[in-house]
């Protein structure tokens, strides 16, 4: 077969093949390879994505609410975090919610992506002000309510609000068909001093690593992710993928992967940081596919806005959010491509682009059963969202 003779010397490819898990050090062997013979690698990759994702690849058409951008921590790389003053920041009112609400529902959006810093309350007393007087606690209690108009305007809230407690998760879950919280990496190594986790208490891996077990005990679907290109080694790329698979694991909760490539920022400290290296990039898309053969792996296509055959031929089946309607405040200086575009170019590299909703179709068993009723208007028989429903 022509297929063993192309990894009859490589017993850690043979494995993914045939079916069978690679350990770690498997990993780095498969990593190290890479640099001399790619593509063998890739072509495995490859086969394993069109194995268990066919030839879809899937988006999620959605609306993104930018409700508070303030924020405890500073990540050396972040733009998204507003001080007060700075003309980009958000505080969005409920009537801002509601608007929003309404007119993602008319850009036939499916997803309300909500999205704040982390806790800007315990830092700025503004904040807990403005919380105060628009009746809410915390943050996570405005999430709650701000999901519910959301959800009934139409829209399958999926929130972003870094480190939750299980208590405000569970609450959430009442509205949102899945949450996300980016693991970043694994390595405590990227919060020592100068890296750029060193102002980020929120991002030490112990606790967000808790924080997706937890979700796994309540039974949320969660879409997590790796930031590249940060300072990490590849290594510690390989162990916070193996770090997401234990987690899930146990609770086989996690949806979806992110593998966001990092782009530097103009106004952080990490300005004047290369951009992840493409071919670096397109490795650990590779060895993601290779590690986690069943998982649905995503990049930001407007991240990579010239490479969609590359990354579509090494793994990912998935684009994340797109939005029709409103900017990626997290990488303001890349515009999402219009959705004819992520169409367009999946096509010619031979894969049809499909609409999902903010929970995959294989997790919509975790959603709380009001829930389950509301997307099963909306969805098909492969519970992706009918055609209808975007035209
Ligand atoms: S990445 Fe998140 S936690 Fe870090 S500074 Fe930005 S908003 Fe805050």
């Amino acid at each position: 077969m022509v297929l063993s003779r192309l990894v009859s010397n490589f017993e850690a490819l043979n494995k993914t093949l045939d079916g069978r898990e690679i350990s770690k050090d498997e990993a780095y062997q498969i990593y190290q390879e890479l640099q001399k013979n790619p593509a063998e690698i890739y072509q495995v990759s490859q086969i394993l994505r069109n194995q268990n994702k066919g030839k879809t690849v899937t988006y999620s058409r959605k609306v993104f609410f930018n409700l508070i951008n303030l924020c405890r921590d500073t990540c050396s790389y972040c733009t998204y975090k507003s001080e007060l003053g700075q003309s980009k920041i958000s505080m969005m009112s409920i009537q801002d919610v509601l608007n929003l609400a309404k007119i993602g529902k008319k850009h036939r959006c499916t997803e309300a992506l909500f999205v704040t810093g982390e806790r800007p309350e315990q830092k700025y007393q503004e904040a807990k002000t403005w919380l105060k007087e628009n009746g809410f606690s915390s943050t996570a209690e405005y999430l709650v309510h701000a999901s519910e108009i959301a959800l009934k305007e139409g829209l399958f809230p999926h929130t972003n609000a870094g480190n939750l407690t299980k208590s405000e998760m569970n609450e959430l879950k009442k509205t949102n068909v899945s949450l996300g919280l980016m693991l970043e990496n694994s390595s405590e190594r990227l919060c020592e001093d100068g890296m750029p986790h060193q102002f980020a208490p929120s991002k030490n891996p112990k606790a967000r690593l808790r924080v997706l077990e937890d979700a796994g005990e309540i039974g949320i679907p969660m879409t997590t992710g790796i930031l590249i290109g940060i300072g990490e080694t590849p290594f510690e790329i390989i162990d916070s993928v193996f770090a997401i698979k234990k987690t899930h694991e146990r609770f086989g909760h996690i949806q979806e992967i992110i593998l966001q490539n990092f782009q530097p920022k103009p106004d952080t400290v990490m300005k004047s940081f290369p951009s992840a290296e493409g071919t670096y990039f397109k490795n650990m898309v590779a060895l993601a596919r290779i590690i986690m053969p069943k998982m649905n792996i995503q990049i930001p296509p407007n991240l990579s806005p010239n490479s969609y055959a590359d990354f579509l031929s090494v793994g990912i089946n998935d684009w994340g959010g797109i939005s029709p309607l409103t900017p990626d405040y997290v990488n303001p200086e890349f515009s999402w491509p219009s959705i004819d575009t992520v169409e367009k170019n999946s096509s010619n590299a031979g894969f049809e682009l499909k609409a999902r909703l903010p929970v995959y179709p294989e997790f919509i068993s975790f959603v709380n059963q009001n829930l389950k009723e509301k997307i099963s208007e909306v969805v098909d028989f492969s519970g992706l969202v009918k055609k209808e429903c975007l035209a």
